[in-house]
């Protein structure tokens, strides 16, 4: 048995967004009958990425975000996408502690705690042309009840 679904979601980065979009993929995630802790570590990853693009992608402007989710039964990818200023530097901004805004009482723990919460975390990123961030959680293989 598989099961194959996808969502697309697309919404301005503004900071009333970001508690929208964390709720919706994980709703979205719901059939797979995840545990309470695969969904808190879901909403947790993608709040830190969606609130990324809000503060670092369009400085002084408003921009869109895009969010695609793709489920089947053993995994959850979640790619969250902005088409603002980009990351010079992705290996240094990935570090623990690294902020540009540390004037912000900005922690930059935001990259580490996407990667300790899911299991794979990929950032593609081009200056003025955007950044990208795959989230994967794979998921226990469920096995089907044997009747007897
Ligand atoms: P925190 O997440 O702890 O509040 P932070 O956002 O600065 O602080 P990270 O989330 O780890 O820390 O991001 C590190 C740095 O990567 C940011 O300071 C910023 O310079 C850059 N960055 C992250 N996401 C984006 C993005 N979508 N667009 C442009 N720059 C980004
Ligand atoms: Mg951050």
């Amino acid at each position: 048995m598989s099961y194959n679904n996808e969502l697309k979601l697309e919404f301005l980065s503004l900071s009333e967004n970001e508690g929208f979009a964390r709720s919706c993929v994980a709703s979205f995630c719901l059939p797979l009958n995840p545990s309470v802790e695969v969904i808190t570590d879901i909403k947790t990853a993608v709040s830190e990425a969606v609130t990324n693009c809000v503060v670092h992608a369009y400085p002084n402007t408003v921009g869109k975000i895009e969010i695609l989710v793709k489920l089947t039964q053993n995994e959850i990818y979640i790619s969250v996408k902005d088409f603002g200023v980009g990351i010079e530097d992705v290996i240094k901004a990935k570090e623990p502690f690294y902020t540009s805004k540390p004037e912000s009482e900005r922690s930059g723990m935001g990259f580490t705690v996407m990667e300790s919460f899911m299991d794979n975390v990929t950032v593609t990123s081009k200056i003025n042309v955007g950044t990208e961030v795959v989230l994967i959680k794979k998921l226990e293989e469920v096995s089907e009840a044997v009747g007897g």
